[in-house]
């Protein structure tokens, strides 16, 4: 039994419509018109697969495949929001590749004790609203309902407005409910996949993510009056500091990453000695006691970079997720799928952040990887071969069969 192709690319197609940029890409904030337009195009569809859907306080939108069993259902989605000029398969083809299973169920006729839901999460992306993945937060329990309603956009809309304005603020509670298992998938968004061959990535779960805020405090003055001799320039450490970043990796372990992204100086003109910068340092790693480490050594070159400079700084660890293992019965599941079909396959973390991540903290979880052409994603360029998609596709259909118990 296998997905059929040429339906899951029309439904790609069509839907990828829908925000489509000039130039191929993609932008289609969370609950926008857009949003709101490829929301009602898939409960059209899933209504036509004769699925029960229901929407939830926070969007997220659910249909049902009726199991033979009163007992929890298996969740298998993904999201449909993106970043602003973003690609057309992160999220969306999770979404379709979903939907795509259930129909095909349909076509074989086959019945499973569990219910098979297919489940989209709203503003996955946190392009619009911060924080990312916000709606499964408040679904497992991990971000307060009202501080989701409350968050704004950069114009000052509240999401709870804007979920309303497009018809999505549902009646249904956004709490954590049995579920026998939530399966997503997705694109890889790195390169390991592609290097090696590999159509399928069975991922065994999310690295842990720390945020630093870095601030040198320097001594603002004339850049062309104040000899070298005597000047306290803050932007001189920080760029201390984003040498010592890029080696951290190297000193700790092979699945280290560490990036400076936000460099803020000021007063940011030609003429004036920077007296402040603000740096962000953004450290991921799978285990956790690696990434302690990483934030020591960091904490060491601030300190150094400080004291050659002669300026001050200030260090917060504000943000940090603990690496997400996923439950093992539900990768297992994944890689006898990916293995039964024939299919080249490699465990593999993801480094980005999913819902996956905090379904994982209300039930058993799991994802399925597809080669991103180089790499690359949340751009244009971002693309995956169909050839490619089919035997992941099939691994969600084979995969989602054994832990929705296969009745026949
Ligand atoms: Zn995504």
């Amino acid at each position: 039994m296998r997905i059929n192709q040429e339906r899951l690319k029309a439904a790609f197609d069509g839907l990828g419509k829908i925000g489509e940029t000039p130039d191929g890409g993609l932008t289609r904030l969370a609950l926008t018109d857009a949003d709101r337009l490829v929301r009602d195009r898939m409960v059209g569809w899933m209504k036509e697969a004769g699925l029960r859907v229901s929407v939830d306080r926070m969007g997220n939108i659910f249909g049902e495949r009726a199991g033979t069993d009163t007992v929890p259902p298996v969740l298998i989605g993904s999201h449909l929001d993106s970043v602003p000029t973003g690609g057309k398969y992160d999220g969306q083809l999770g979404v379709l590749c979903a939907l795509e299973v259930i129909r095909s169920l349909d076509d074989a006729g086959i019945r499973t004790r569990h219910p098979v839901t297919l489940a989209i999460f709203t503003n996955e992306e946190g392009a619009r609203f911060q924080p990312a993945m916000i709606a499964s937060g408040v679904m497992a329990g991990k971000i307060a309902l009202e501080d989701a309603y409350n968050a704004r956009d950069r114009d000052g809309l509240r999401l709870l407005d804007e979920l309303e304005r497009i018809g999505y603020l549902g009646p249904e509670p956004c709490v954590p409910r049995p579920i026998r298992a939530y399966l997503e998938l997705h694109i890889e968004q790195g390169p390991l996949l592609e290097e090696e061959g590999c159509p399928v990535g069975v991922v065994e779960g999310i690295v842990g993510i720390s945020w630093t805020r870095l601030t040198f405090y320097g001594i603002q003055d004339h850049a062309g009056p104040t000899p070298m001799r005597i000047r306290h320039d803050a932007l001189v450490a920080a760029s201390d500091v984003v040498r010592a970043v890029r080696a951290i990796p190297g000193l700790c372990s092979p699945a280290m990453v560490a990036t400076v992204g936000r460099l803020e100086v000021s007063p940011g003109v030609p003429n004036a000695i920077p007296g402040k910068v603000v740096m962000s340092v953004d450290i991921r790693d799978p285990r956790d006691e690696e990434l302690t480490r990483a934030l020591g050594l960091l904490e060491r070159a601030a300190r150094d970079a400080a004291a050659s400079e002669g300026v001050s700084y200030e260090l917060a660890h504000y943000w940090r997720v603990p690496p997400t293992p996923f439950d093992p019965e539900v990768v297992d599941a994944v890689e006898r799928a990916a293995k039964s079909l024939g299919a080249r396959h490699r465990r593999i973390l993801s480094g980005a952040g999913h819902d996956a991540q905090y379904m994982a903290a209300i039930c058993p979880a799991g994802m399925i990887f597809v080669p991103s052409k180089s790499g690359r994603s949340h751009c244009k360029e971002e693309f995956t071969a169909w050839e490619e998609i089919a035997p992941g596709a099939n691994t969600l259909l084979l995969a989602t069969l054994e832990l929705a118990r296969q009745i026949r």
